[in-house]
């Protein structure tokens, strides 16, 4: 039985999958466990996915449903949820304090699942038109562009998986690489490369979303010394990797040289009893069955006394 004050067994930081799966395999052992999560809505990265691919044991489903599903399953075993921003972590001895704006929160152990943002591309006209034309959820926006011609900007899984996803609405997309190829699963380069509305610009880079009250389109400039172009378009949809969602960290957990937090096999961090799983973690596959995984895995090595 916990007494108020006592520090939690298990303390999980980030309500994406990751830190959903931590906080459900700790309290299934029976820890004291609390989540906690910034968002208002738990669930991460995949509440914007619409179709989960990968993860079998979804089936077809949304990310929504699936988050909803796991934080159902983590109320019912009595984990506390916390919704609060962790602003940062100080060591004492063998507790770790989590301070947030609603007071400190003390645990044995932490676990960092806070995960990671999708990049911007940092060009004049995104912030700007941010909402009006330029997005980052292709389940939310693309009936704003039924017929009408859009850019994807990226290479990898996330830009083809969104970009296929809209092609089922939009007359064309223009798919903007600064590679000379794609990053992404076979399955979707193939789909991509037979579908008649995708054209590729390969080595290219977008140097500005163009517009007034909406985009009207975006300035590119392609490698090797061509001269820019523009590509008309009334959507740009921004898929060009992730950067990770930290908050203060004491100077002795280590990180690479992106900010992801670096651990051992077994998940811990350089300091004893601070986990990291899923995005926020250095050499994360940035695959949702990875972040589930290394959550029940991390937890399943914990030693608490
Ligand atoms: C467009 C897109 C499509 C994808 N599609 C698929 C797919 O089909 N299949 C698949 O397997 N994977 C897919 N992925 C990858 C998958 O979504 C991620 O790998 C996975 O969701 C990562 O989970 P996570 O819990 O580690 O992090 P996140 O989902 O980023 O969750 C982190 C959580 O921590 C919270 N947080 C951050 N900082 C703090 C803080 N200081 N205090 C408290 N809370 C904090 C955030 O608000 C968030 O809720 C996709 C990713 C993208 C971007």
């Amino acid at each position: 039985m916990m007494r108020s004050g006592d520090p939690y067994d298990v303390l999980v930081i980030g309500g994406g999958l990751a830190g959903l799966s931590a906080a459900h395999h700790a309290a299934l052992r029976g820890l004291s466990v609390a989540s906690l999560d910034d968002g208002g809505h738990m669930g991460g990265l995949v509440m914007n996915v619409g179709r989960i691919d990968g993860y079998a044991a979804a089936g077809a489903v949304s990310g929504i449903e699936l988050a909803a599903a796991q934080l159902e399953a983590i109320v019912e075993l009595g984990v506390e949820i916390v919704p609060d921003r962790a602003a940062g972590l100080t060591l004492d001895g063998g507790i770790v304090a989590v301070t947030t704006g609603s007071g400190v929160h003390r645990a044995k152990t932490v676990v960092l699942a806070s995960g990671a943002r999708l990049k911007s591309l940092g060009v004049p006209g995104e912030q700007a038109l941010f909402g009006r034309g330029v997005s980052q959820c292709a389940d939310c926006d693309a009936g704003f562009f039924v017929d009408q011609k859009i850019v994807v900007v990226g290479g990898g899984d996330a830009a083809l998986q969104e970009a296929l996803h809209l092609s089922d609405y939009v007359s064309g997309i223009t798919l903007v690489t600064r590679g000379d190829a794609l990053r992404a699963k076979q399955s979707y380069v193939a789909l991509a490369a037979d579908n008649p509305k995708f054209e590729f610009r390969w080595s290219t880079q977008v140097t500005e979303i163009l517009g007034g009250d909406g985009v009207e389109g975006v300035r590119v400039t392609p490698a090797g010394g061509v001269d820019a172009q523009e590509i008309a378009c009334s959507g740009v949809f921004v898929f060009v990797g992730l950067e990770p969602s930290v908050c203060t960290l004491p100077d002795n957990i280590e990180r690479n040289a992106n900010g992801f937090i670096v651990t051992d096999p077994n998940f811990q961090t350089s300091v004893p009893g601070v986990y990291a799983v899923g995005a926020v973690r250095a050499g994360y596959s940035g695959q949702l069955a990875s972040a589930v995984g290394e959550a029940a895995a991390a937890i399943a090595g914990l030693r608490i006394v």
